[in-house]
């Protein structure tokens, strides 16, 4: 039996659908193109924007279309929130929601499973399965170590999607990372839905910082990365475990969101501009070099031209790495749904372009520190002829080597930049450096 899957949405959906495809792998299923013919097609739908939504079930309408007789499956964040929606499409067979990998793999090799197998994962908590996923090569790998959320930021409709935290034992997550290390990983990144949730749910509790004290200490591979975590959980414990282990890289996502007082109190959020401001500089104190990255969303009602200037001036003073800016988009279900005073839409285009250019800036800037100074970037493939790979705090290398050197970190010395990109020399390995 062939399957394929699309995969809408996050890397945490992409991790999602590597897992379905090891489970349908092991089971004899051979995995397939979603463009091609196959006999079961999974779309992992994502529900972040109306917009999300409708993409999950144009995709299902275009597996029908590639083979009348397949079995269509709706699996994700869109099928966890909204099964009724999905289960009335004609084209669907199945709609499973998150964490009931059983009824994945059922509804994928029968024909009789039910139609919806769906549980409210606000009641109940579903364990987390654990496994790690090369994302892109075999150099990098994400391990997913939390899932869910109970923060409830009034534009996002994870908390209802995802469920309730659930976070994996510190003992599996020190397993799963020998595992990875056995299999030749040579970089892991912690991630989670809710990441600075870990461990409040397990029995007894288990700090963040005492995860990541334990990771340090234990972890075989030496390129360790934190995923995205919100900047009022990120504690000076955290910071400073970070700063004082060779294997964790300077590098922190910490989501901003907005820059101004009033949106980030009606977005729900636990912090404000000066709270945001001061992480950020606890963190460029302990590591001058690390690289920040934060999240903004532009245009959430009632973003006055005040507040965007203010999430402009906050953003342009702070020595952050890049930026991802997210054009607000209305979220069914969400309470932020229900707010009145929505920006126009060609006004948050307009805000988002603004934003992203600073972004781009400020990113580019960030690459060009590093010239004239050394960086130890793990090298993951070879493009026309040049090998590329990620600095610890995350700038995109470019240099020139051999092929076998893919995989293996070496130490660059910047010369110039391309764009965003820091172009170096390889001064380490010494042959390489040599030759
Ligand atoms: S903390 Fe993150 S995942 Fe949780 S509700 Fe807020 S934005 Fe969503």
């Amino acid at each position: 039996m062939r399957f394929a899957i699309a995969t809408l949405g996050c890397k945490v959906n992409q991790y999602d659908s590597a897992m379905i495809e090891a489970r349908l792998g092991a089971l004899g299923m051979e995995r397939g193109e979603f463009d091609q013919p196959a006999d079961v097609y999974i779309v992992n739908t994502c529900t972040v924007t109306d917009r999300a939504d409708a993409e999950s079930l144009r995709l299902a309408r275009r597996a029908r279309r590639l083979n009348p007789d397949a079995r269509v499956i709706m699996t994700g964040c869109l099928a966890q929130a909204n099964p009724e929606r999905l289960a009335q499409a004609r084209e669907v067979d199945a709609v499973v929601g998150l964490g009931r990998p059983g009824d994945l793999e059922q509804a994928a090799a029968q024909r009789n499973s039910a139609r919806v197998m769906v549980s409210n994962l606000r009641k109940e908590r579903a364990a987390i399965e654990l496994g790690a996923v090369a994302l892109e090569g075999h150099t990098r790998a994400f391990l997913k170590v939390q899932e869910g959320c109970d923060q409830f930021c009034t534009f996002c409709i994870v908390p209802f999607s995802r469920g309730q935290s659930r976070s994996v034992a510190p003992r599996r997550i020190i397993e799963a990372l020998d595992g990875l290390h056995d299999r030749g990983f040579r970089e892991a990144i912690l991630t989670g839905v809710h990441l600075g949730g870990y461990g409040g749910d397990l029995d007894p509790p288990v700090a963040l910082e005492e995860l990541l004290e334990m990771i340090a200490e234990r972890s075989p591979i030496g390129r360790l990365r934190l995923s995205s975590i919100d900047p009022e959980e990120l504690s000076d414990r955290a910071i400073a475990i970070v700063a004082a282990s060779e294997k964790f890289c300077p590098h922190f996502h910490l989501p901003l969101q907005a820059g101004a007082d009033e949106v980030l109190a009606r977005m729900r959020r636990r912090y404000n501009a000066d709270g945001y401001r001061e992480r950020v500089e606890r963190i460029v104190a302990a590591m001058p070099r690390a690289a920040i990255g934060a999240d903004v969303i532009v245009g959430f009602p009632g973003e006055s031209a005040d507040h965007f200037n203010d999430s402009l001036r906050l953003v342009q003073s702070l020595p952050l790495a890049y930026l991802h800016v997210f054009p607000y988009s209305v979220r069914a279900g969400t309470t932020a749904a229900k707010f009145a005073d929505r920006v126009a839409a060609g006004e948050i285009r307009r805000r988002a372009a603004v934003m992203r250019e600073v972004g781009e800036r400020q990113r580019a800037a960030f690459a060009a520190r590093l010239v004239g100074s050394c960086v130890k970037v793990l090298l993951e493939d070879q493009v026309e002829g040049r090998l590329r790979g990620y600095s610890r705090n995350y700038v995109r290398v470019v240099a020139d080597g051999p092929a076998d050197l893919i995989n293996s970190e070496v130490e660059v010395e910047g010369t110039s930049v391309a764009g965003a990109q820091l172009v170096g020399r390889i001064i380490s390995p010494p042959h390489v450096a040599r030759g």
